[in-house]
């Protein structure tokens, strides 16, 4: 309920009170007749009244022949003497049965009190409304201070370690502290010092919060769950008090476990940054580092963090006894992508025939989050199709979408655009099958998808964690077949290929500067990136090089560039024959998939060229 709407609430209460207390009073007086005190002396003078009860002023009179009826008396005076005064017969009043009652208590006090306390009685009400209003706006300001920490344990969905495929060095690693709160003192006894802190990392949706909350589910210890931005508000110095508030609750609590997600809210280097309102994150990754640094040998309280950016980290997080224990998170493999999925499908009706191992096949380079996702895409495409299964198509047709972003259909493409999109496309495919050491072609379209005209997907054969500097090359003359192929062909080019030189400029940069591939440059690298907490990305690269080694650089860079775009060119001219036949069947079917295109490719006998 609403402050506003308790308010209008207590006040409505109020006077349904005061209403129901009026109507006591009034509805116990029966309609009588009233006799004026004149009239009544009258009567007793008659010998027609039987009985007079006196309640304070308020007299009731019974008459002989039945009817009752009420009057009242002066207020300081007996009423005896009040009768008298009005000529009654001592005589005829003796006759009379006088009962005096009593006023009772509560109806006395309550007849001379309500009239004058009742406004009073509203007025505090309403201030009694008022106070209580304010104090629970005051007590929320309290709690600013009181970490919103969750508990895990009650957690109805309970996460096992089952329920997160792959992942197997981080799940050891975990098991481990998962027995250490078992079992402490198998490890105390020894003399083994309990590891503390754990950070995991690894790229978004790679599991972490997943594989945290299992560790909750498996270790049966209590799991206090605080995501990083939580600690920081508006309001400075809430954060250590919060930081305060969790350890003192986790260390009544051990042995159990702390989780702090997305711990670089907080954790960022100090002393780095332009924005405001670091100092209150400094403060509260302090209090951290303080908190940590007091636990005893014994205490049982395990910190889990986890982060997709350790490389901002301060490095006071990672030093012993601290977050000691890193643990790195994997995009999963073509076997852990296998097992995600099948993970993912156990709530969805697939169709008897998918085959989840060429589901895997076809999405390197996907996070768990992203094969969820996936699923879940393919399952909404079957129910728009009115399906009662999900087949395989349905989720081919979803991994572009992943990868893309939606399909747009409706944008219609002239006959002009669509052939030099399809030529664009037909170039970047040829160059792709036509080197030795590129990654093969698995879908060449020209529907325009996301923010992208057509498009030429190449997936590589395996995972590669490292890739060679004939690779890059390879990369580098395919990135510029597409803009290579609408010279030839048109001797004009669109803005189409603007993204792909963008790309492979980049790439050139990085092979020269970075990754030591410039036979002139040598193994150096140029140029720190600097992080700025500010805007939370790579805005700034210092450069820490001299202005004749950066005409090198760019002398390099060109180099590179032009022996790809060199390599493109022969190829596209030698095989115009081959470009022809892919544009083409492009601008007839608009979309090609990897059987298709290799069946056409495989007429022309084209033999591999290495870079
Ligand atoms: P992160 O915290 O690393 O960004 P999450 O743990 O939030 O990623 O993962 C997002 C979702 O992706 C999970 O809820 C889960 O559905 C799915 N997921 C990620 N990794 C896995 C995995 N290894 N096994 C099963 N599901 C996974
Ligand atoms: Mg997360
Ligand atoms: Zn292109």
């Amino acid at each position: 309920m609403s402050g506003l709407t308790k308010n209008i609430f207590g006040a409505i209460i109020t006077l349904l009170l005061i209403a129901f207390v009026f109507s006591l009073f009034y509805t116990e007086q029966k309609p009588t007749t009233v006799f004026s005190l004149d009239q009544l002396a009258s009567k007793i003078n008659s010998g027609e009244v039987a009985k007079i009860t006196v309640s304070g002023n308020d007299l009731t009179i019974q008459l002989k022949d039945g009817p009752q009826a009420t009057s009242k008396k002066e207020t300081e005076v007996g009423l005896s003497e009040t009768l008298k005064n009005y000529g009654v017969n001592p005589l005829a009043l003796q006759k009379v049965n006088l009962e005096i009652k009593e006023e009772s208590g509560f109806r006395y006090w309550a007849s001379i009190l309500i009239p004058s306390l009742l406004p009073l009685l509203i007025i505090g009400v309403f201030l009694w409304l008022m106070f209580r209003q304010a104090r629970t706006g005051m007590s929320q300001a309290f709690t600013f201070g009181k970490a919103n920490i969750k508990l895990f344990t009650q957690f109805k969905d309970r996460i096992t370690f089952e329920d997160v495929a792959g992942l197997k060095e981080a799940k050891e690693e975990l098991v481990e502290v998962v027995d250490f709160l078992k079992n402490p003192k198998k490890y105390l006894e020894i003399g083994a010092r309990i590891p503390r802190g754990i950070l995991l990392y690894g790229s978004t949706g790679t599991g972490k919060t997943l594989l945290a909350r299992s560790v909750a589910g498996e270790s049966n210890v209590p799991f206090f769950h605080i995501s990083g931005s939580e600690f920081v508000e508006m309001f400075v110095g809430i954060g250590a008090s919060r930081v305060r508030d969790l350890f003192r609750t986790a260390k009544k609590a051990a042995p159990c476990i702390v989780f702090i997600d997305e711990i670089d809210a907080v954790g960022r280097e100090r002393g780095a940054g332009l924005g405001g309102g670091h100092d209150e994150r400094e403060q509260t990754l302090n209090q951290i580092l303080v908190e940590m640094d007091g636990f005893d040998r014994e205490t049982q309280v395990i910190v889990i963090a986890a982060t997709n950016r350790p490389d901002i980290l301060d490095s006071a997080l990672l030093r012993p006894g601290r977050f000691d224990r890193r643990i790195i998170l994997d995009l999963p493999n073509i076997n852990d992508r296998e097992a995600i999925l099948k993970i993912h499908s156990r709530e969805k009706i697939l169709n008897r025939d998918i085959n989840l191992r060429q589901v895997a096949e076809r999405t390197p380079g996907f996070s768990g989050a992203d094969l969820a996702n996936l699923l879940n895409e393919a399952a909404i495409l079957a129910a728009r199709k009115n399906r009662k299964e999900v087949i395989q198509q349905n989720i081919f047709d979803s991994i572009e979408k992943v990868l893309l972003g939606p399909e747009r259909r409706s944008r219609v493409l002239s006959v002009k655009e669509k052939e030099i999109t399809a030529y664009h496309e037909a170039g970047h495919a040829l160059v792709a099958t036509s080197i030795k050491n590129a990654d093969p072609v698995h879908k060449v379209s020209i529907i325009a998808r996301g923010r992208t005209g057509g498009y030429t997907l190449k997936l590589p054969i395996e995972e590669t964690y490292l890739r060679t500097k004939s690779q890059f090359m390879a990369d580098l003359a395919v990135l510029l077949g597409g803009y290579i192929s609408e010279r030839i062909i048109f001797g004009d080019i669109s803005t189409g290929g603007s993204n792909d030189l963008q790309i492979a400029s980049d790439l050139a940069r990085k092979l020269v500067t970075k990754f030591g591939m410039s036979e002139k440059i040598g193994p150096i690298t140029y140029g720190k990136t600097e992080e700025l907490v500010f805007l939370g990305r790579e805005i700034a690269t210092e450069k820490n090089y001299s202005e004749k080694v950066a005409g090198e650089i760019d002398k390099e860079v060109r180099a590179i560039i032009e022996k790809a775009r060199d390599l493109a060119k022969k190829i596209i001219t030698s095989r115009n024959r081959v470009l022809k036949a892919i544009a083409k069947k492009l601008i007839e079917k608009e979309t090609l998939e990897r059987e298709e295109f290799d069946t056409l490719i495989k007429s022309f006998k084209l033999k591999p060229i290495s870079v």
